[in-house]
């Protein structure tokens, strides 16, 4: 059994934390990384669903009853973290397809990208130099400049295939 791993379409970061794997997490390390599981799904009707992924390709509310699908196949939504929408202006359905920005199986960045796997590793990426790329950018401001520099590097791509 695997879990369709969905990275954000903005930082290339995961979307969600094994379970098993925050428990065991000290809460200052909790602290910082908990807005990774904070998504927000970005549909061609504009209207912003807030929730968090559900390992099988769909952003749900908090007790589960509305899930919105974010898989690339799909083409109806767009999920990511809600902290990199916000970074990038909040944008609409509009921007994301201009900027050919989706969210499907494992599309992780660097240097996520090193640690996926059938399932993200975890154990290995929080003990690596590279846990601090997955940071609260809201406190964190060499990695809130990391997302911004991609969000620039994403607008600057559309431009030169105009
Ligand atoms: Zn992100």
């Amino acid at each position: 059994m695997g879990a369709f791993d969905i990275a954000c379409p903005i930082c290339g970061g995961p979307t969600t934390i094994d379970p098993n794997f925050l428990s065991a997490m000290e809460d200052p390390i909790k602290k910082l990384l908990e807005w990774l599981e904070r998504l927000v799904a970005i549909r061609k009707n504009h209207v912003p669903f807030f929730g968090t992924y559900d390992l099988y390709g769909r952003v749900e509310n908090k007790d589960g009853s509305v899930g919105i699908d974010i898989y690339n196949v799909s083409g109806e939504a767009v999920g990511l973290h809600e902290k990199c929408w916000e970074l990038a202006g909040k944008p609409d359905w509009h921007w994301f397809v201009k900027h050919r920005l989706f969210s499907g199986d494992h599309m992780y960045l660097p240097p996520f990208d090193k640690y996926s796997g059938q399932f993200y590793n975890w154990m290995v990426f929080v003990s690596s130099d590279d846990i601090s790329t997955a940071f609260d950018p809201s406190t964190d401001e060499t990695n809130s400049n990391r997302i911004l520099k991609r969000i620039a590097e994403i607008q600057l791509y559309k431009r030169s295939c105009d």
